[in-house]
């Protein structure tokens, strides 16, 4: 039904613009969205959707949360942007609330999620050098398959995924890859030249996949008995989406270093943070590293009131018990064309048979019934509303997950 409603509806000039002027790196639903208020969204037909994806995340406390923007619109008035090259009054009290919150030692603030985690391989690979003994240039840090960590050269030469890859090498050396899940295949890649491990708790990119219990665990206990460290990357799965401040806790797992981003930012600016332990990050001194933008002032207003929110709101808590509704929800369809449905707290997918529609045509159906999300991987439809998200509003979320499959003839 959506296919036809495609081919006869005259495209909106404003997806006609991006057509012509963008490049075409995204193959985006045929929705023009012009206003945002909690878990909604509108077009611009003045239609009204349930945001069941939250921008992959970065809306975690749903859309124009009034105490955010009143705290960006308090700073940009005040002071927004000043580098690194001078101190300001915001950042201080910014990163000792997120290294209080995480249990971490010390916070490194950038932007995007790919610089956090860029952030994190260098920091790995110099306290490899210095403190491990490592030689010079052969420092190398093991990797799941499947992950996920943005899209700069390095780390998609680190991807499992084919496309990510192709036509954009030549990459960076120094990645070993290895199943995610197994433990014994973690410890078995590492080597005397291992600085790091790094690992999602939660994969959400590969179609949010649930290591089995005891893996993180297992993780830490390997990373510490052969002196490497463990580097979590926390950009998805952290700051309450998991039904824990960070997925990690579910398993009271505290690792050498974290990457944090996304709903960092409050659904409104690009935040992101590398965390570690004291020694790893003392391997930065002045010239090493930087960004003209981590940790501006009005980054740091709009993280502080946003790490503030999730605390106040409660937000982890509310995330587990919602998350709960939703799979109970979505089990309890007990659709055919339904093979799992997994994930923790408000991170879910749902796992489509192979010989049904494609997630993508299961995405455009429920749009037609007033939900947004996107699909993952081909068969996985990614469910992550804003944490605030109300026990009837996801009862409308499964109502038209039922629908929508109906739709597609299932
Ligand atoms: C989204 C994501 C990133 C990259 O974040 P960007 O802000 O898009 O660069 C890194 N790691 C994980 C786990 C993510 O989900």
């Amino acid at each position: 039904m959506n296919d036809r409603l495609h081919a006869t509806a005259a495209p909106h000039p404003a997806i006609e613009l991006e057509r012509r002027w963008g490049a075409d790196n995204y193959h985006p639903l045929p929705v023009v969205l012009t206003r945002g208020e909690g878990v909604w969204l509108w077009d611009s037909a003045g239609r009204r959707y349930l945001d069941m994806m939250s921008a992959y995340s970065a809306v975690s406390f749903g859309h124009g949360h009034p105490a955010l923007v009143a705290a960006l619109v308090e700073q940009a008035g005040r002071l927004a942007v000043t580098s690194r090259a001078f101190h300001s009054d915001r950042l201080g009290p910014f990163l000792e609330r997120l290294c209080m919150l995480t249990g971490m030692d010390r916070a490194l603030p950038m932007n995007s999620g790919a610089e956090a985690v860029e952030t994190a391989l260098k920091a790995a690979r110099k306290w490899g050098y210095k403190v491990k003994g490592i030689a010079a240039g052969r420092a190398r840090i093991v990797v799941a398959a499947g992950n996920f960590a943005g899209r700069t050269t390095t780390i998609v030469g680190f991807s499992s995924e084919a496309q990510y890859r192709d036509g954009f090498g030549p990459f960076a050396p120094g990645f070993d890859t290895v199943p995610f899940g197994d433990a014994a295949a973690l410890e078995a890649a590492i080597g005397d030249d291992t600085c790091a491990v790094l690992l999602e708790p939660i994969q959400g990119e590969a179609g949010i996949v649930v290591p089995p219990p005891g893996y993180l665990r297992a993780a830490r206990e390997i990373c510490t008995r052969r002196g490497v460290l463990l580097i979590c990357d926390e950009i998805q799965t952290g700051l309450g989406r998991t039904g824990r401040r960070l997925a990690l806790d579910h398993e009271g797992v505290v690792p050498d270093g974290l990457t944090l981003g996304k709903a960092l930012g409050g659904g409104l600016l690009p935040v992101s943070a590398f965390l570690a332990r004291a020694d790893v990050m003392a391997q930065f001194t002045p010239g090493d590293h930087g960004s003209t933008f981590g940790g501006n002032p009005l980054a740091a207003a709009v993280g502080l009131a946003a790490l503030d929110v999730m605390e106040r709101e409660g937000l982890a808590e509310r995330a587990a018990a919602s998350g709960e509704r939703l799979m109970a929800g979505l089990r309890a369809l007990a659709h055919p064309a339904v093979r799992e449905v997994r994930g923790r707290g408000l991170l879910v997918g749902v796992e489509l048979a192979p010989d049904f529609a494609s997630a993508r045509v299961v995405c455009e159906a429920l749009m037609a019934e007033g939900v947004l999300t996107k699909d993952t991987h081909g068969t996985v439809v990614r469910l992550a509303p804003p944490l605030v998200i109300a026990p009837a509003q996801i009862d409308f979320a499964v109502a038209a997950f039922a629908s929508a499959l109906r739709a597609c003839g299932g």
